[in-house]
């Protein structure tokens, strides 16, 4: 998962997450799950993210971005098993950029990302 950085507001970035999720269209759901977050992308362009309700904010903030990062990198979800670990890899990576970038640059909204998750 993407690395800690002590000292970050969980509760900012989780809800600037969510705000960005909305504005590509994607809805987050709270459920109660086995497993940290999925994230579903319907035949009629829908994207969810699915996210455990009972983890912290700071997991569910992360969370939030790797899904994203899923979705961006247009991710095929496999009911069968795990993602590959090459998904993962890129899913990490993502959220770990947007994570950084939306603790660093208060009010920017990186568009370029909201394409991706959009594509
Ligand atoms: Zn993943």
């Amino acid at each position: 998962m993407i690395e800690e950085k002590p000292g970050r507001d969980w509760t900012d970035l989780r809800g600037r997450l969510v705000e960005l999720a909305i504005n590509a269209n994607i809805k987050i759901k709270y459920r109660s799950l086995s497993a940290q977050g999925y994230c579903l992308r319907f035949y009629d362009g829908t994207q969810v993210i699915l996210v455990k309700e009972d983890d912290s904010i700071e997991e569910q903030a992360k969370t939030i971005a790797h899904e994203m990062g899923h979705l961006a990198h247009g991710h095929k979800w496999d009911i069968s098993g795990p993602q590959p670990e090459q998904n993962e890899k890129e899913a990490n990576i993502y959220g770990h950029d947007l994570l950084l970038i939306l603790e660093n640059v208060p009010g920017f909204v990186p568009t370029e990302l909201l394409r991706a998750a959009h594509g």
